[in-house]
């Protein structure tokens, strides 16, 4: 926050978000302002429909006097879209700024088919998802995608993806943008001439990698305290995302977390290209490939998922050998970041493939970097994405450095 006596418009609304002050007095206590002051600034945020008023009621004032009215972040005001790229499937919903989800679809939808087709279709799933939740295209604030590769923020490119093919340096931020215009424009919901031309006005949209959307949103929803918390994705390929402090640490250029393509020594060939990559020996689809060859009928990671839920002896024995290969990185993973929370996700999280994890971490890692270290597997399951893409939208239009502007552009 800026300093005492300085606090903006923006810095009141992280305060009354984050729960730490959610009374005029409180907000005069934490950042040194007058009361004029700080009505002032609610009042645009009011005006804005960013703020409304809490549902409990009056509580004491710290200041003492009268009991304050609380106040709460809007979170009706608008709506966030949400999509998950995986290899070969996707899912996309329509979320509150807290993130519930208010409507929700997925089905096959393949990267290698390109840029392009992907994220046109994403844009119709968009306008029906909108329809369905009830809202309008100009309810929408901004766009977060979630994908299968490493990921420069700045600019919204995917950097050199080992596994989506034409993706490379593709301006996906006006691509999707593009499509959800197009699709709002002329779909079923541009019932009105406001919410058409509103939907003009281009809608940010951010995007990030898969791995690193799953930690953020399973990271805010579950673990808030967990101030080092790492998610390993097992599914068609291998990524990791890590959170720290609450942020999504990235590294220089987005590649921080991309484990999978870390040599292990084997000869597999891996669909990067090289060879001996650990998503090539132990991701859901090198077991699919392993089964395959013994005349089970697999292909990816979500028919090796299925094969375990119904409990399939070999599949459970190929999952716990690929466990203790993640297993044997995953030591170097908690020995030099000394996570929390050590969450396994994706296709293969569950307990076979957890007991090889398991098995390897803990003879491989030192006692003192997994002494305070729980082993979980995913609480939002096939959401965490979507959570995840919807909170770094959220965070990004509502952190104090970005709310004076989108104030002013409101007219408040
Ligand atoms: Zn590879």
């Amino acid at each position: 926050m800026t300093g005492r006596g300085q606090a903006g418009a923006g810095d009141l609304l992280a305060l009354v978000r984050t729960g730490r002050a959610t009374t005029r007095g409180a907000l005069q206590q934490a950042t040194g302002l007058s009361r004029a002051t700080v009505g002032q600034r609610l009042d645009r945020l009011f005006r804005a429909g960013w703020l409304r008023e809490g549902a409990g009621g009056p509580v004491d004032s710290p200041l003492g006097g009268r009991p304050s009215i609380t106040l709460e972040f809007d979170d009706a005001h608008a709506v966030v879209l949400a999509a998950d790229l995986d290899t070969r499937h996707a899912r996309a919903a329509v979320l509150t700024l807290t993130g519930e989800i208010l409507a929700e679809h997925g089905g096959p939808l393949a990267v290698e088919d390109g840029p392009d087709v992907v994220l046109g279709e994403l844009g119709g799933w968009f306008a029906e998802l909108l329809v369905k939740a009830g809202h309008r295209p100009d309810e929408v604030c901004g766009i977060g995608l979630a994908v299968p590769g490493p990921v420069d923020t700045e600019t919204g490119l995917v950097v050199q993806p080992p596994i989506m093919p034409g993706w490379d340096g593709y301006d996906i931020r006006g691509r999707l943008a593009r499509a959800f215009r197009e699709r709002a424009d002329t779909g079923a919901c541009a019932g009105t001439e406001a919410g058409a031309g509103a939907a003009r006005a281009e809608v940010p949209v951010l995007v990030d990698n898969d791995a690193n959307l799953m930690a953020y949103g399973e990271q805010r929803t579950g673990y808030p305290d967990c101030s080092a918390f790492v998610l390993v994705k097992v599914s068609t390929g291998i990524g990791a995302g890590v959170v720290v402090g609450g942020s999504v640490y990235r590294g220089v250029d987005g590649g921080a977390g991309d484990i999978g393509h870390i040599r292990v020594g084997a000869d597999a060939p891996c669909r990067c290209g090289s060879h001996g990559c650990l998503a090539a020996v132990a991701s859901g689809g090198a077991v699919a490939r392993r089964l395959a060859e013994s005349g089970v009928p697999a292909a990816s990671g979500s028919d090796v998922r299925d094969l375990l839920a119904a409990g399939h002896p070999e599949a459970a024995a190929l999952a716990r050998e690929a466990g203790r290969k993640v297993g044997d990185v995953l030591a170097t993973v908690v020995t030099l970041l000394n996570p929390g929370v050590l969450m396994i996700a994706g296709d293969l999280a569950g307990t076979a493939f957890l007991t090889g994890v398991r098995e390897l971490l803990y003879q491989r890692a030192l006692p003192r970097s997994t002494a305070g270290l729980e082993v979980v597997t995913s609480r939002l399951g096939e959401r965490a994405g979507l959570v995840g893409a919807g909170a770094m939208v959220v965070e990004h239009l509502y952190a104090p450095e970005r709310v004076e502007e989108r104030l002013l552009a409101l007219g408040v």
